[in-house]
């Protein structure tokens, strides 16, 4: 008799019968145990300013190895990176075999202070991302998830005492653009920002404002509270500029009063430090301190121009500054 299982690693819950894979598809039942056929074979390995992440409290200005493996367990319909999140490990791969020893290896030679496991889903690849971040944080550098926080209560308990950082894309405040738009729900998502939270993850979040979708003032409102009542108001929020793309090229790109409108919402409900990303607009990139007003960190685009943060400090009133800084 075959022995279907279940995957216990994110809400989905698939059953996979004996070579079946799931809805992520990367993880299978092979011989009685789910694994990931992604384990050592990253489809996707490069240098960026963490920035890009976009991390913008995190070693500011420091390079960051990024790792990508094939897969997600979210079906967005935004995606641009569907090339290789949609596709499984047989679909994407070709580079060689990089055990998490490797990896450390090569952040050690590029000289680099963390690695980011992103441009897909790392946490559908549970087994590789656990074991580079174990040994990447052994190694004395620094792990940093960026990702749909998808991801059961347990494992991620599990994880998070490797990793150091996230950029968490929660993508709307309603669980009907979830389903309809991401094949996901929303509840989970909210569970495991919390959960990251408690287990000592420091927290960014990006929000995608796509027109006529997800950036109602209402929805943003509702975000907002949610992320200060639940997390903290000090946590970082990037609104994020969408492109047509994918299967959404029917739509606009956001325009640029409702990325500055939320931006205005977000502060106005209380949140220190917000951020627009993809938008030519210098000081909705720049760090401010939240008490005297004085500019802590220029950037433009992906590029620091000045950081003047001191220990961790505002370096005119001395307020500290929520983040990784050294
Ligand atoms: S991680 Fe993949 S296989 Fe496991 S439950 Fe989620 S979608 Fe299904």
């Amino acid at each position: 008799m075959k022995t279907t299982l279940k995957c216990t690693i994110c809400p989905k819950g698939c059953e996979l019968a004996p070579g079946e894979f799931g809805d992520c598809r990367v993880r299978t039942n092979i011989d009685g145990t789910i694994c990931c056929t992604t384990y050592a074979h990253p489809c996707g390995l490069n240098m960026d300013p963490i920035e890009k992440k976009p991390l913008f409290h995190v070693l500011p200005g420091s390079p960051i190895l990024s790792i990508a493996t094939a897969g997600c367990n979210l079906h967005c319909k935004q995606c641009q990176n569907h090339s290789i999140s949609q596709k499984g490990e047989a679909y994407t791969s070709g580079g060689s075999k990089l055990l998490p020893n490797d990896v450390v290896a090569i952040a050690k030679e590029k000289g680099v202070p963390s690695i980011a496991y992103t441009y897909t889903e790392p946490l559908v690849s549970y087994e590789y991302t656990y074991d580079c971040c174990k040994a990447s944080a052994e190694a004395g550098i620094k792990n940093v998830l960026v990702t749909a926080a998808y991801i059961n209560p347990d494992p991620l308990r599990a994880l998070c005492p490797y990793v150091d950082a996230a950029n968490v894309d929660l993508k709307s405040f309603s669980d009907d653009f979830y389903r309809n738009i991401c094949g996901a729900r929303l509840q989970p998502v909210l569970h495991a920002l919390k959960g990251m939270k408690a287990g000592g993850v420091f927290l960014e979040i990006t929000n995608l404002l796509i027109p006529t979708l997800n950036d109602s003032a209402e929805e943003t409102k509702q975000l907002c509270n949610w992320v200060i009542e639940n997390l903290d108001n000090e946590t970082p929020l990037h609104f994020s500029r969408f492109f047509p793309q994918h299967q959404l090229q029917h739509l606009p790109p956001t325009p640029e009063e409702t990325l500055l409108y939320a931006r205005e919402i977000a502060f106005n409900a209380g949140l220190k430090f917000v951020y627009v990303g993809n938008l030519q607009s210098r000081e909705g990139e720049n760090t401010r301190c939240p008490t005297c007003g004085k500019l802590l960190i220029e950037r433009r685009g992906y590029r620091v121009v000045q950081n003047r943060i001191d220990l961790g400090k505002c370096p005119g009133c001395k307020t500290p500054i929520p983040g990784i800084w050294d």
